[in-house]
């Protein structure tokens, strides 16, 4: 993917590393940031990871997920999702009806489930559920693959699910814990996204990346999906897509309501996921969660 055109680049950098996932930042050395990015790779594939913290993203940050803050307000209180119900829901299971939903939709996308215990942060029930965070792996290994490297790598970073080019799903952390995939945002972002650091996640393998970025909420309030993805290397194909399109399907019956659908990058400038080629396929999840 092409570096975004930035009108104030604070930093900018592009990293290439071979024979592992690295995620190094200009302005953090790779050990501060074992949460900077569930982006990895297996050993022996390439990962670009690319950094430029462009002060124009942060403008457009605080502005388009507020509205859309707004705008879930507004839906919430017009149905019964589950945020609607406010303190009063926070141990209450999804309903019966959405269980059954839920089920099938899991059975239908074949899920494999290859939960990692070590890649679990802490406890996440309904009420915490506020985002779906989408990514890019920015390597081409398999779900599976993916699962293992984030597994052996010590990091302890990882998302709740990865989608391959093919359309299968792995997932590695249960959808009521907290996943390391999000790590730190911008200043600010925890109040934008209308989210608390409350002490639910524990934080392991997470360090400071830098003063402009302290807020670390998301983890414990969204899903994490990674998509097996290259910026730079083409379109996503049509099995990946669907099966993304049925796995947020199955995410919003598992809690009975609709979560907000952000990419990674809109909780940290400069991020470089999801990729440019993804841009009008989030804009679709985003106004009707489906890719078209
Ligand atoms: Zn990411």
């Amino acid at each position: 993917m092409a570096k975004r055109a930035s009108t104030i680049a604070l930093t900018t950098s592009l990293v290439l590393a071979v024979g592992g996932a690295l995620c190094l930042w200009s302005c953090s050395a790779a050990s501060e940031n074992a949460d900077a990015s569930a982006e990895a790779v297996p050993e022996g594939q390439i990962q670009v990871e690319r950094y430029d913290h462009d002060v124009s993203d942060v403008l457009q940050g605080e502005q388009e997920p507020a509205k859309r803050n707004e705008e879930a307000s507004r839906e919430t209180s017009q149905t019964d999702g589950a945020r609607g119900q406010g303190k009063a829901g926070a141990e209450t299971p999804p309903s019966t009806g959405a269980t059954s939903d839920a089920a099938d939709l899991k059975a239908q996308l074949g899920i494999v489930e290859d939960f990692r215990p070590s890649l679990s942060h802490g406890p996440k029930t309904a009420a915490h559920q506020r985002y779906i965070v989408l990514h890019d792996t920015e390597g081409n290994g398999s779900p599976s693959s993916v699962v293992d490297w984030w597994d052996s790598n010590g990091n302890l970073v990882a998302a709740h699910f990865v989608v391959g080019k093919d359309g299968s799903i792995v997932q590695c952390v249960p959808l009521d814990e907290i996943a390391h995939h999000a790590g730190y945002g911008d200043a600010g972002h925890n109040d934008l996204y209308g989210i608390q650091e409350d002490g639910r996640d524990d934080m392991e393998g997470s360090s400071p990346i830098g003063a402009w970025a302290p807020d670390y909420a998301l983890n414990a309030w969204s899903i994490g999906i990674e998509m097996v993805h290259m910026g730079g290397e083409g379109d996503y194909p049509a099995a990946q897509l669907e099966a993304v399109d049925g796995l947020i399907a199955y995410i919003d019956a598992y809690y009975g309501f609709e979560s907000d659908i952000i990419d990674h990058k809109a909780w940290r400038s400069g991020n470089s996921d999801t990729s440019e080629e993804f841009a009008g396929y989030l804009r679709s999840y985003q106004s009707q969660r489906v890719h078209e």
